[in-house]
This record gives C-alpha cells, sequence and structure tokens, in this order.
C-alpha cells in the first residue's frame, strides 16, 4: 500500500473558551505527525488579526496565523469560512438571529469547504473531521464523505454526561425543571454522583427550554452519539467515575490540561481575541499572593450592581486586585480609581495564564468557566466562584463542593458588598485559606503528573487514541 497521511480537517468554534483548546490540539495532533487543515471563520480571523497585529513579524503571519507553526515542522494549513454575516454585524447584540444562521445555514457552508478540501487534497492524505461538540452538524457531514468524525468537548466530562442524558432527567422529571425552588437531588446519572438540580447547568434550570441555546445543545447531543471518537479536555484523575461510564457509551478519551501539553509550548499561534494588557511589571512590584486577580471570562457580562458590589468589597477588604472588566469602566461607582491608588489594576483583558502563574496572585475570583479552573488549578490559586451561566454552575460544583479548592462568593441570593470583602479576606489569608491551598497543590500535582511522558494518563489516553483512530481509519 503507497504510504498515506492521516489529514484532520478541523473547523474552529467561535468563543475564547472553545478556540484556545482547539488551537492547542490541532498543534498536538500535527506534532504527532498527522496533517491539518484548521479553519476559522473569517470573523474569528478578523478579531484575531486586530488583537495580535503589533506583534506581526511578516506579510505571511498576517493573513496565515500558522506560519510559524508550519517553520517550526509542523504541517498545518490555515483557511477561513465564512459565517454569512458581514463583518461588522454584531454577533452579540443579535445573538439569536446569528446563532439561528449557524444552526440552519453554516452547515451548508462547512459542507462545501470539506468537499473542496477532501477533493483538492493530496491522494495520499486519509482525512477525518474534528469538531466541537457544540457544532450541529459534523456527523451529518462526516456520514456523506464517509470520514470518521472527532468531536472535541472543552468543558468538564460532568457537564457533558448530564447533557447526553437528558432523556434520563425527562424521565425522571428534572427536565424541564420544576422551578428554582423545586431543589431536587439527582443520582441516576451512570457515573455521576448525587447532584442537586440548583447545580444542573443554566440551560436545564431555565423555565424556557426552547431558546436558541436549548436548539443548540438538543442538536449538538444528538449528533454526538454518531462520533467515532469523543475528546475531553479534562483529566481521569479529575473525573475517572464519569469518564468511565461515558466509555460505556461511545471511546471517550481525556486528554486536557490541553493548553498546557508541553510538547509544543515554544510553537506560536495567535489565541487571544482581544488586545492584551501586559500586567507583569506591575505584578512583580506586589508582595507574593498578595493580589486577587477577578474575572469573569469572555462572555459573561457584570451588571451595574454587582459591578458595584464587588468594587466596594474590593475596597472594605483592602486587598491588591487585578480586575478584568471587559465593560466600560463607567459603571465602576464614584472616585473608585482614586480610592484604590496603586493598590488595585483595571484591564479590558491579560494573558490569564501570565497573571495566574506570577508570584503576586494570591486568588482568583472566577465565573467558573472550565478553561479558567484548570489554568487555576495548575498555577495553585484557590478561588471564588460566582458563577453565571452554562456550564458554570456546574463547574462551581465540582470546585466548591467536591474538590474543595474554592468558596463561593455569597451564600445568599444576591451579592453584597460585605459579604465579598469578607470571602476575599478569607482566600487572600494564609491562615484562613490554608486547607483550600493544600487541596488545590494536591489537584494541581495530580493535573501536572497526567502530562508526564511515561505513565501520564492523558499521555497514554493520547496514544491510545491515536491507535485506536489509524486502526479504525484503515480498517474501513
Ligand atoms: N482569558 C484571558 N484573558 C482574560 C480573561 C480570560 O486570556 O483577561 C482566557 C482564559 O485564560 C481562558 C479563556 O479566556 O482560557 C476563558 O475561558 P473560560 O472557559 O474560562 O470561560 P469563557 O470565556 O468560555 O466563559
Amino acid at each position: 500500500m503507497a504510504e498515506t497521511k492521516l489529514h484532520a480537517i478541523m473547523i474552529a468554534f467561535s468563543f475564547q473558551g472553545h478556540i484556545t483548546p482547539f488551537i492547542n490540539l490541532a498543534l498536538k495532533l500535527a506534532s504527532n505527525g498527522f496533517k491539518i487543515t484548521f479553519v476559522h471563520t473569517e470573523f474569528t480571523h478578523q478579531m484575531l488579526s486586530k488583537a495580535h497585529q503589533d506583534g506581526v513579524d511578516d506579510e505571511e503571519e498576517a493573513t496565515n496565523f500558522f506560519s510559524k507553526a508550519r517553520k517550526s515542522g509542523l504541517d498545518i494549513t490555515y483557511k477561513t469560512i465564512s459565517d454569512g454575516f458581514s463583518l461588522e454585524y454584531d454577533r452579540i447584540l443579535n445573538f439569536n438571529e446569528y446563532w439561528e444562521s449557524m444552526l440552519h445555514d453554516f452547515p451548508s457552508r462547512v459542507d462545501e469547504l470539506i468537499g473542496d478540501i477532501i477533493k483538492s487534497s493530496d491522494s495520499s492524505l486519509v482525512p477525518f473531521l474534528v469538531a466541537d461538540t457544540f457544532y450541529s452538524w459534523p456527523s451529518t457531514i462526516a456520514n456523506k464523505y464517509n470520514i470518521l468524525n472527532i468531536s472535541f468537548w472543552t468543558q468538564p466530562a460532568l457537564v457533558f454526561s448530564i447533557a447526553y442524558h437528558l432523556d434520563l432527567l425527562k424521565q425522571y422529571g428534572n427536565f424541564p425543571s420544576k422551578g428554582n425552588d423545586q431543589e431536587e437531588q439527582i443520582d441516576y446519572i451512570p457515573g455521576v454522583g448525587p447532584i442537586s438540580s440548583k447545580d444542573l447547568m443554566s440551560y436545564l434550570q431555565d423555565k424556557d427550554t426552547t431558546t436558541i441555546v436549548h436548539q443548540i445543545v438538543y442538536k449538538a447531543f444528538d449528533q454526538v452519539k454518531f462520533a467515532d471518537f469523543v475528546l475531553i479536555n479534562t483529566v481521569n484523575e479529575l473525573e475517572n467515575g464519569t469518564l468511565l461510564a461515558l466509555n460505556e457509551n461511545q471511546p471517550t478519551f481525556a486528554i486536557g490540561p490541553i493548553n498546557f501539553s508541553t510538547d509544543f509550548t515554544k510553537v506560536i499561534v495567535p489565541k487571544s481575541l482581544w488586545v492584551e494588557s501586559d500586567c507583569t511589571e506591575w505584578l512583580n512590584a506586589k508582595p507574593t499572593g498578595s493580589v486577587l486577580y477577578v474575572s469573569f471570562g469572555s462572555l459573561a457580562q457584570s451588571n451595574k450592581e454587582l459591578t458595584e458590589e464587588i468594587a466596594h468589597g474590593l475596597l472594605i477588604s483592602e486587598v491588591n486586585f487585578i480586575w478584568v472588566l471587559k465593560t466600560d469602566t463607567d459603571v465602576l461607582p464614584d472616585g473608585f480609581k482614586n480610592d484604590i491608588k496603586d493598590r488595585g489594576m483595571i484591564v479590558s483583558w491579560c494573558n490569564q495564564n501570565a497573571v495566574l502563574s506570577n508570584s503576586g496572585i494570591g486568588g482568583f475570583l472566577t465565573h467558573c468557566g472550565w478553561n479558567s479552573i484548570l489554568e487555576s488549578i495548575w498555577c495553585g490559586v484557590p478561588m471564588i466562584c460566582y458563577p453565571f451561566f452554562a456550564d458554570q454552575p456546574t463547574n462551581r460544583k465540582l470546585v466548591v463542593d467536591d474538590w474543595k479548592i474554592g468558596i463561593n462568593l455569597c451564600d445568599g441570593a444576591r451579592v453584597n458588598r460585605d459579604e465579598v470583602a469578607e470571602k476575599i479576606k478569607r482566600i487572600m489569608c494564609i491562615e484562613t485559606s490554608k486547607s483550600l491551598r493544600n487541596e488545590i497543590k494536591k489537584l494541581g500535582n495530580v493535573v501536572r503528573s497526567s502530562l508526564d511522558d511515561v505513565g501520564g494518563s492523558t499521555r497514554t489516553n493520547f496514544d491510545q487514541f491515536i491507535k485506536d483512530l489509524k486502526a479504525k481509519i484503515y480498517a474501513k
């Protein structure tokens, strides 16, 4: 048989929390000898271009984000695809219209592109598809072109498992939700210990179950059941029981934390959708462990009341802080910037990993996005949790209730400044946060050893995935 090379066609999802792990997965596959065709939407391309224009060395790099990766020997071709809207169109303001179209019109564009990629590829290349689980089209398109379909999930296995078993939730009467005041224990999801209905993903707690977000989730979890393999950005040791149970349904591999794998750390590919403020110098001047990092990720919007209570909580607590505020700083209380003097830095975006790994950081007030949690575990920074929506309430349960590496921002329904200050002081004080720090340090070591070349669970899983993928592709 003539020599062949496996060719992963990868279409990225357009949110920051998906883009970073997806690019890292592409780099990892490429460093394992695969050919990659990596596709961003034109809109994502434009965002990345704007955010990274200062760091660009030549013309090629400005248009091909993988040119440095190619020069380092990785076989990655970069393409873009239109999402059907102009670059000026506001995808946040028109969220429903945009995602309706992504659900119903985008698949035919992807179909055409994948057809073209396959047609124009060298005959020695054997294509397969790698797509974000949230996409609605992977199994249909993989079927059409008779190629294998790998689904990549960027949230914890726990969240995957709950959404995967939506039928069970319906059968037991826990979905649609009966309403917030009726808290119930759910103890029938395979591989998932008892979980309160209030810890389910927000879209499972909503009264209206017909929104565009629901349609995306329903479609995604119909489709994923036909995937040949599922890859999850988690670690065996973090979610072993859940992963074992998922494997009963479909071959599922924990390959996280993908953003920290070491085999491609020197390869530079633009990943951040916004310009990053450099906090290093400011942080370096602060005493070890004295700075609280506050960020609610790329999507969650802090409202005026919450911003005010956090601002006053920060003032009362008297700790140093870096606060990522994506909204206008007009929402801050009068005089806030004067009052904080040099003890606080407010930025609209930063390099979160550089911040979290700086020894000046002592705590993280987070919305509980899964990437942020993994990054915090990696850096040994205990968390104060304030989940907003989607998987965040469920992720909070892992952090606070199961792993005991974080605390809740407020115990009641409303956020108030005195409690905020009290929680900040508790997490920033070495004595009162001792056990959280011990636990997160232990978990960080477990996560780091999962990447060990010999015996690390993630290393082993990734090797096994490649072996099984090759076996299945060549058996076709
Ligand atoms: N992030 C960043 N700079 C910031 C805030 C966030 O680089 O100022 C990164 C963070 O490191 C993480 C991602 O954005 O990798 C956010 O993903 P996550 O899953 O935590 O939350 P999401 O944005 O999806 O809600």
